[in-house]
């Protein structure tokens, strides 16, 4: 049956059309290749990033260094111009890079656990520091992979961008998540947490983190990944809390390599706004689907991959 759904707290519709069903290996496809030639993010090639920032050392050699963008999608200044309809000004904010691995064909979730929770944590870090920067309201850190995905390099790495604008959907989540604590009196997050650990979507969990496939999946194989505890960001977790939250992101991940042969994704923290009180989570977003003409027209997805079969081959490949 083809059917409509709801997102647990947005009002963000998906039509779940189980109807066209599709398993992991109608997905298997070619990933787009990247040219080869020397990378400016392995090591050796320090000097053609901008200034480092910080870095990570283990015996004596980096394992993880973050620096600015070289071309990055904000501005540096605070001009602001605008008339009417035509409304702009400077995209004010940051743009850096985590690169998070020296090795050049080493995927993030190859690394160890504990290597993800510090490499989490230096977002966290980033996330922290960044906020402070007058003018910023919100720091988003993004991972793409794959060339379908975005990813313009071959290199593993993250994206954060501190931005002078706070993005809609953080905003849709912030603001759903005070009116349902208002109605409920607790955390949304909290609930799907605790309702999902056990529900046919669960994927993975152990006592301090879950990995779920929502219920109102856009995607196919779409996936999120939050603490059991409520906090606004990583760095409130405990070790042993980020350390679960860094697992659960790395099983998820093998898990999708396994069942589909490495596809592009995307995934994005979203950490709270200063001022609000939004459940820190990850999500993750298979690239395997394109927006059509109805996903444009409509702002409304069409996944062919109900959550529950995700989640059933996501643990099948566990
Ligand atoms: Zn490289
Ligand atoms: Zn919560
Ligand atoms: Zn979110």
């Amino acid at each position: 049956m083809n059917e409509l759904r709801k997102d647990y707290l947005l009002d963000r519709w998906v039509i779940i059309a189980s109807g066209r069903a599709k398993r992991p290996m109608d997905f298997v496809s070619k990933c787009a290749e990247y040219p080869v030639g020397s990378c400016f993010f392995c090591p050796g090639n320090e000097k053609e990033t901008p200034p480092e920032i910080g870095r990570i050392e283990r015996d004596g050699k980096w394992i993880v260094r973050w620096f600015p963008n070289k071309f990055p999608a904000t501005a540096e200044e605070q001009a602001a111009v605008s008339s009417g309809l035509l409304e702009s000004r400077a995209a004010f904010g940051r743009h850096e890079v985590i690169v998070e691995t020296p090795l050049h064909t080493q995927d993030f979730e190859e690394l160890s656990a504990e290597d993800m929770a510090a490499v989490f944590s230096v977002c966290d870090g980033r996330i922290k520091e960044l906020s402070t920067v007058e003018g910023v309201k919100y720091v988003l850190v993004f991972k793409n992979r794959g060339r379908d995905a975005g990813a313009s390099l071959a290199h593993s790495h993250f994206q954060v961008m501190a931005l002078s604008e706070m993005p809609t959907l953080v905003a849709q989540e912030a603001s759903a998540s005070a009116l349902y604590r208002k109605e409920h009196g607790t955390c949304p997050f909290c609930d799907v947490s605790a309702r999902e650990a056990s529900s046919e979507r669960s994927i993975w969990s152990d006592n301090n983190a879950v990995a779920l496939a929502p219920y109102a999946s856009r995607f196919p194989f779409e996936a999120w990944v939050m603490p059991k505890r409520h906090v606004r960001s990583f760095g409130e977790l405990s070790p042993a809390e980020q350390y679960s939250f860094a697992n659960a992101v790395k099983q998820v991940l093998l898990a999708l390599d396994r069942m589909i042969n490495k596809p592009p994704y995307n995934f994005y923290l979203h950490v709270s706004p200063a001022g609000e009180d939004l459940h820190f989570h990850m999500e993750l977003c298979p690239k395997l689907s394109i927006q059509a003409g109805f996903e444009l027209g409509s702002g409304m997805n069409i996944n062919v991959v109900t959550p529950e079969e995700a989640a059933r081959h996501y643990k099948n490949n566990l």
